[in-house]
């Protein structure tokens, strides 16, 4: 159905403000899209915060989230970025599959299953976009989600 884009991202925001809190993280929306999209909400807003739960999860204490949301040619591009450990260019191949994890965030107090950015493609791509990572071994990490405004899938509808 359709979204108010700035409210559905703000609900976002809300639900993951207090874990930001507690691990004194600036997480913030630096610049929102105005205008509607039609999306599967559920969905689209479990991509997110499996996004920005991995860079809060990710990134140590005192860092920063960053998220913005712009719209050109019929698309949304929101950007999730951070300023954590990055990710080694030999791996970013693989962490999109089911079950991968970095070597080393295994061995983490945040166990994770490796599932979360498996579930986030197969969802944007339900809805016709795009996701990329571009990441730099000790500046940080920033994800990129291009998803058409209007997306043609029948299954939306
Ligand atoms: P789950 O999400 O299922 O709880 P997970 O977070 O390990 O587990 P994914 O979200 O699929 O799984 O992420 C895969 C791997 O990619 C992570 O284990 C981590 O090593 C790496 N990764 C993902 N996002 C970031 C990030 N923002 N910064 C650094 N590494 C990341
Ligand atoms: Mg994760």
């Amino acid at each position: 159905s359709w979204l108010q884009l700035p409210l559905w991202l703000n609900e976002i925001f809300e639900v993951l403000k207090t874990e930001a809190e507690e691990k004194q993280i600036a997480l913030e929306i630096t610049q929102t899209a105005n205008g509607e999209v039609y999306w599967d909400s559920s969905r689209m807003k479990q991509v997110l915060l499996n996004l920005i739960g991995n860079a809060l999860q990710y990134t140590p204490r005192n860092g920063k989230v960053l998220i913005s949301a712009q719209e050109y040619a019929g698309k949304i591009e929101i950007k999730i970025r951070d300023n954590g450990p990055g990710i080694p260019p030999e791996k970013l191949p693989y962490i999109f599959q089911r079950f991968y994890r970095v070597e080393g965030s295994r061995n983490r107090l945040s166990g994770g299953s490796g599932l979360g950015l498996a579930i986030a493609k197969e969802f944007v791509e339900i809805h016709e976009g795009k996701i990329r990572v571009e990441s730099e071994l000790g500046e940080g990490t920033t994800f990129t989600l291009e998803v058409p405004v209007f997306p043609e899938t029948d299954s939306l509808r």
